[in-house]
């Protein structure tokens, strides 16, 4: 019980994820907050109260500054306080190569995936500096440190997670505010669900991965909770990646 009597906010805790992660911290005693634009995160709010925790959800789309900003201060002033918070909210974009790709899909993908963590870092970093500190985990992806061909807007989102996450890392550990990034490679959520049903390409990915196989969500809640606790006292700045391996060939 790591998280009892403390409170937790979550982007994109609709599925997935995030999902994952706002159960796990609630199962060691956290009061979760989630942030979804996806009304399936009343679904999350309502699997933890059924076993007995806390949660609420917010419509919030990260992409907004103001609409973020409603959400932290929502969290705060309905449990108490904000003493950890994972930026996961996150979306994908269709295939193609650079040149092929919509202006609009690159637009859209850097306001939610890279701007919806700057949104949601900047409001939360503020109230944190004002009570005494936190942590944070963005969620990035082994796409935030290697390539995929056709992922372009993507995989510069991404980068753009890292690169938040290692500048608030150092802007702010010494104010008590630790900041970190995951890396997941291919997990078995909603986002990915039809890559699962294209057996050529996930033959191919299994026979490629080190582990030779995906992750389930929960497998990445975990290291988010980890990071988040005073076990992780020393860690500020780490992206780390959760990858079976994929990213040590
Ligand atoms: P998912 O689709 O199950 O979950 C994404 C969540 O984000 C949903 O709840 C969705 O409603 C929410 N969301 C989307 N746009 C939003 C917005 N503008 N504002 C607020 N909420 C929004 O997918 P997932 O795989 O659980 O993805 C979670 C994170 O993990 C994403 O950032 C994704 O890029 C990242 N990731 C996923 C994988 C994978 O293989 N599934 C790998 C690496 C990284």
């Amino acid at each position: 019980m790591r998280y009892t009597d403390k409170t937790v906010l979550i982007t994109g805790a609709a599925t997935g994820i995030g999902r994952a992660t706002a159960s796990a911290f609630a199962r060691e005693g956290a009061a979760v907050m989630i942030g979804d634009l996806d009304e399936g995160a009343a679904q999350t709010v309502t699997a933890i109260e059924e076993m007995g925790g806390r949660a609420a959800w917010r419509h919030c789309d990260v992409s907004d500054l103001s609409e973020t900003e409603a959400l932290i201060a929502d969290c705060a002033t309905r449990f108490g306080g904000l003493h950890a918070a994972f930026n996961n909210a996150g979306i994908l974009t269709p295939f193609a190569p650079l040149h092929d790709t919509d202006p609009a899909d690159y637009t859209h993908v850097m306001a939610v995936n890279a701007g919806g963590v700057f949104n949601a870092m900047r409001a939360e970093i503020s109230w944190m500096i004002e009570h005494g500190g936190g942590a944070i985990v963005n969620t990035a992806s082994v796409g935030g440190v290697i390539a995929n061909p056709g992922m372009a807007p993507y995989i510069a989102a991404k980068h753009a997670v890292v690169g938040l996450t290692r500048t608030a890392a150092l802007d702010y550990a010494r104010l008590g505010i630790r900041t970190n990034a995951i890396c997941p490679g291919l997990v078995r959520t909603a986002m990915t669900a039809d890559w699962f049903e294209d057996a050529t390409f996930i033959d191919s990915f299994y026979e490629s991965s080190p582990i030779g196989r995906a992750a389930e969500p929960a497998e990445i809640a975990g290291m988010v909770l980890h990071l988040c606790s005073d076990e992780a006292s020393f860690t500020n700045g780490a992206v780390i990646t959760m990858d079976g391996g994929q990213t040590a060939i």
